[in-house]
C-alpha cells in the first residue's frame, strides 16, 4: 500500500479553486471524497430485520442478474479512477461480499491500485473461517465483522436464518490468526432485542485487540420499520459499559472517522460507538457507496443513484469518468443524519442498505 500522507486539509492550505491542498474536489460542505464502499453483490445469506427483512427479501425478491452487476475489471477500473480523484480507502461490502464468487481475485486486482492506503471488507463472518487465509493472501488488509449478540438464541433471531454464533466467532479467530487485523466487530443495538448483550460483548473482546463498535439502530432504506423508540442512544451504551469498565474518550484517528472512540482506563483496549441518530457526523463525511450494478450514492440515506455502469460500459475515457465524478461530488450537499431530527427530509424512497452496503 502507498505511504503517501495527504496534506492536512486546513482552510489555510485550501486552494483558490476550492480544491483540497492535494487538488482533490471538495463538496459543498468542504468535504473531500476519501472512502469508497463497493458493494460486490446485493445477495446475502442472512435476513437481519434491520437491513434485509424476510418479508421484503423473500423467495420472490428480484436480486440483480449476473449481467447487471459490475465485472471485476469494471470495479477495478472505477476504483482506479476514484483513487486518482483522492480516494484512499476501499471497503468491500454487499449484501454479503463473501458470497461473490472468486472474491480473492477481485481483492488481488484492487490491492495494487496507486493511492489506496486501506483495503478492507465488511462481512457477516458466516464464511470467514474458510476464506480468511485466501483473503489475506490476496492482499486484504483487515476485516470488519457484524456480530449483533453473543447469545446464540438472540443472534439466531437477529440473523433470522438460525445461523449459530459460534461459526462467526470461529471466523473472527481465523481472521486474527492470518493477520486481518485490527478486527472491528460491529454490533447494531436495538432496544428490546439485544441491548442487554452490550456488556457481554464488551467483556468478551476487551484485551483482545479487537475493537467492538456499537451502532445505533438506523432508519436505513424503507423496509426495516424503524422507530426512534427502538434506538439505544450512544450515551446509554457508553454509560452501561463505563459502569463496569471505566472508559475515557479518545481522539479520532483521522478526519471523517465514523466511530467515536472510547478507551478502557485500565488499558484493555478500546471500543467505538457509531451514533448516526443521536450525534450525527455528516460534517466530516467523506464516503460514497457504489452498488453492485454500478450506481453511485453519495449518502447512506440517499434516494438517487448515479449510473457509473453506463459510463464504464460506454465510450467514456477514465478522464471523462473522473470529470463526471468531480462535478457530481462538487455539488454534493448530503447531511441526512443532521437533518433527520428536524424532519426536513421525508426519507421516502431511500436506497436499501443491503443494496449499497453500510
Ligand atoms: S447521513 Fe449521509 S452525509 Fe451524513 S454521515 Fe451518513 S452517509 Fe454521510
Amino acid at each position: 500500500m502507498s505511504t503517501r500522507k495527504p496534506t492536512p486539509d486546513t482552510p489555510a492550505n485550501r486552494r483558490k479553486d476550492g480544491r483540497s491542498p492535494d487538488g482533490d474536489v471538495l463538496d459543498t460542505m468542504k468535504r473531500p471524497l476519501r472512502d469508497l464502499r463497493i458493494s460486490v453483490t446485493d445477495r446475502c445469506n442472512f435476513r437481519c430485520p434491520y437491513c434485509m427483512p424476510k418479508e421484503v427479501f423473500g423467495r420472490d425478491y428480484k436480486f440483480l442478474k449476473r449481467g447487471e452487476i459490475l465485472t471485476f475489471e469494471e470495479i477495478r477500473r472505477l476504483a482506479r479512477v476514484f483513487a486518482a480523484g483522492g480516494v484512499k480507502k476501499l471497503r468491500l461490502t454487499g449484501g454479503e461480499p463473501t458470497l461473490r464468487r472468486d472474491l480473492p481475485t477481485l481483492i488481488e486486482m484492487l490491492s495494487d491500485i496507486q493511492g489506496i492506503e486501506d483495503l478492507t471488507l465488511t462481512t457477516n463472518g458466516s464464511l470467514l473461517k474458510n476464506m480468511a487465509g485466501d483473503l489475506k493472501a490476496a492482499g486484504l488488509d483487515r476485516v470488519t465483522v457484524s456480530l449483533d449478540s453473543l447469545n446464540d438464541a438472540v443472534f439466531r433471531e437477529m440473523n433470522d436464518v438460525d445461523f449459530p454464533v459460534q461459526r462467526v466467532l470461529d471466523g473472527i479467530q481465523a481472521a486474527a490468526e492470518v493477520g486481518l487485523t485490527p478486527i472491528k466487530v460491529n454490533m447494531v443495538v436495538k432496544k428490546g432485542v439485544n441491548e442487554g448483550d452490550v456488556l457481554e460483548m464488551a467483556r468478551r473482546f476487551r484485551g483482545t485487540g479487537h475493537i467492538v463498535r456499537f451502532i445505533e439502530y438506523m432508519d436505513v432504506g424503507t423496509s426495516n420499520g424503524w422507530r426512534m423508540d427502538d434506538v439505544v442512544a450512544a450515551k446509554e451504551i457508553v454509560a452501561a459499559i463505563d459502569a463496569e469498565f471505566p472508559l475515557e474518550a479518545l481522539d479520532p484517528q483521522y478526519k471523517g472517522e465514523v466511530a467515536n472512540r472510547w478507551g478502557y482506563r485500565d488499558g484493555a483496549g478500546e471500543i467505538g460507538v457509531i451514533a448516526s441518530v443521536s450525534q450525527p457526523f455528516c460534517g466530516d463525511c467523506t464516503r460514497a457507496r457504489l452498488s453492485a450494478d454500478g450506481q453511485l450514492y453519495t449518502c447512506l440515506f440517499a434516494v438517487i443513484g448515479h449510473d457509473l455502469r453506463k459510463l464504464v460500459r460506454g465510450e467514456e475515457s477514465d478522464e471523462e469518468i473522473g470529470e463526471f465524478l468531480d462535478s457530481l461530488w462538487s455539488r454534493r450537499k448530503d447531511r441526512y443524519s443532521e437533518l433527520r431530527a428536524s424532519q426536513t427530509e421525508s426519507g421516502d424512497g431511500k436506497v436499501e442498505m443491503s443494496y449499497i452496503g453500510g
